[in-house]
């Protein structure tokens, strides 16, 4: 337990992973103050020197508050289009923020095709590198405006582990709008219990996801879990943590376990 707390205070290449019911309120818009403590935080571990990717959800929930519809879209064009007019703004409002901080954006929209094929693969992983080095904070997202069924993640948790692969990440931070991992869903049960660390990915602990299809997420509990499935292969610690307060993140760099941490192999 000590080395693994040792391993996330040094870690040098950190993936933030954020989903889209952190990032907006109620009604679709965006949470600027959220936003902005997010971007504060991140930008600040970038100037001691580490080497952050931001998965971002919220493109398609942005585009349907920027065109005003109440209903969650359900046809393809109609989620494809409003991907297309969100994750402008979406970009807008990050790139302004982390420019305020002296920062270098990039954004990396991505298709699970280019990490299936190795000659791509390796493209991918040139790419993050050279950004990297650049010191840019890569902002990734499906590119959820020519995804179909046969190339798309599917959701940001499996997104944000894949990106976490590729890069050698030495940490993946996944943001969600609850504490971490309880033995039951705890919008459900009142007496749910905090599990702060995973040490083997079980059939128990899948168990203990119940998802309900919320309006805006993609994911739920269970693609958090694969998450940390893929990346406990690559050796990654995975912590879940709640986005509200993003100084959870600076709290985990310092080997605080707030959240639930899952313990790589
Ligand atoms: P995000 O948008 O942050 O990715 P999701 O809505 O996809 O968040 O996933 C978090 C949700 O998973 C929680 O709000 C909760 O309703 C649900 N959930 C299901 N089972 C559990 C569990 N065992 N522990 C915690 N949350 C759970």
């Amino acid at each position: 337990m000590d080395t693994i707390i040792e391993q996330i205070k040094n870690a040098q290449t950190i993936v933030v992973k954020i989903g889209t019911s952190t990032l907006t309120h109620d009604n679709g818009s965006l949470n600027l103050c959220l936003i902005e403590k997010l971007v504060r935080v991140l930008s600040d571990l970038r100037n001691q020197g580490k080497h952050i990717i931001l998965v971002t959800s919220g493109a398609i929930g942005v585009g349907r508050a920027k065109m005003g519809l109440k209903t969650r879209p359900t046809s393809i064009p109609q989620k494809q289009a409003l991907a297309a007019i969100g994750q402008v703004s979406l970009m807008h409002i990050y790139s302004k923020l982390f420019i305020e901080y002296g920062q270098i954006v990039s954004q990396v929209l991505l298709t699970k095709d280019v990490i299936e094929d190795e000659k791509r693969r390796m493209n991918s992983y040139n790419t993050f590198e050279t950004l990297l080095h650049y010191g840019s904070i890569p902002i990734v997202n499906e590119n959820d405006t020519v995804a179909t069924e046969e190339i798309e993640f599917g959701d940001n948790d499996t997104l944000s582990a894949v990106v976490a692969s590729l890069v050698k990440a030495d940490l993946l931070i996944l943001l969600s709008d609850i504490d971490g991992l309880y033995d039951k869903n705890p919008k459900i049960h009142a007496d749910a219990k905090l599990i702060p660390v995973v040490h083997e990915i079980t059939e128990e602990i899948m168990a203990h996801c119940e998802d309900t299809n919320s309006d805006v997420g993609t994911g739920g509990m269970k693609t958090k879990i694969s998450a940390a499935l893929i990346c406990s292969k690559h050796h990654i610690p995975v912590v879940i943590t709640n986005g509200a307060d993003p100084y959870n993140i600076g709290k985990i760099l310092q080997g605080e376990l707030v959240g639930t941490l899952f313990i790589p192999r």
